[in-house]
């Protein structure tokens, strides 16, 4: 076996339910990486891939089967109308420019995208989404849009040594979560948690991690932004 068929399968079998009693979905973060590469996450048993590039979408992910396809990065509003219609989630709804664009074009193909509304949980400058404070409003107004429908909510934690905050940044999401979830039966994601924090996301409530650099090893030096 290849070194990613086994560490695929190493996080999958390390990966609990969380304290919830839900499946927690594994998604790969599959920027910079070859068809080939991800077509071995999947027959390992990755179900659901995520990618941050427009461009590299277009180009690989029609070539791939089998699992669920998503978009987790910051999306420009010129390069939306190459993901309507092609992708299972779009994770990274992180501004009302964005859902105008979106749900004009989903509308416009005849289709209802899936999103997760981001939530900037940290308060960070260099992080896009919704404040806290407006994402349950947020997410009410955009799941009322004829081409929208929004399944849940994404945030990043901010880098910190501090267990406590990052604990109590994942619970706040997860009570976000749970309050807009009493109204919407659709919703079914919170996502949260990256190679080096997955754990205590899931712990504290996340059911949907997004895994890179732990299942396919360092990244290749990034190439432009696209
Ligand atoms: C790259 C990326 C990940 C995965 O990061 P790793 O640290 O490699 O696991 C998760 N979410 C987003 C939005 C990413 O861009």
């Amino acid at each position: 076996m290849s070194e990613i068929t086994n560490r695929v399968k190493e996080v999958l079998s390390s990966v609990p339910q969380n304290k919830y009693g839900e499946k927690v979905t594994l998604v790969a973060a599959v920027k910079f990486r070859t068809v080939e590469e991800i077509q071995e996450a999947i027959d390992a048993g990755i179900e659901a891939i995520g990618d941050n590039h427009v461009q590299e979408f277009k180009e690989k992910f029609d070539s791939i089967r089998g699992a669920s396809r998503q978009f987790i990065g910051h999306l420009q509003t010129n390069k939306v109308k190459y993901l309507i219609g092609k992708t299972d989630l779009i994770q990274s709804l992180d501004r009302m420019e964005l859902v105008e664009e979106l749900d004009k074009r989903s509308v416009r193909a005849g289709v209802v995208t899936n999103v997760l509304v981001q939530v900037n949980i940290g308060c960070e400058e260099s992080k896009g989404g919704f404040e806290y404070g407006e994402a349950l409003e947020r997410a009410r107004e955009i799941h009322a849009r004829a081409g929208l429908n929004v399944k849940g909510f994404m945030a990043m934690l901010p880098i910190s040594d501090d267990e406590g905050y990052l604990s109590s940044l994942v619970e706040k999401m997860r009570s976000l979560y749970d309050a807009y979830r009493e109204e919407n039966g659709s919703a079914e994601y919170l996502s949260m948690g990256m190679s080096g924090d997955w754990k205590l996301c899931v712990e504290h409530g996340s059911n949907m991690i997004r895994i890179g650099t732990a299942l396919f090893g360092a990244r290749p030096v990034a190439k432009k932004d696209g």
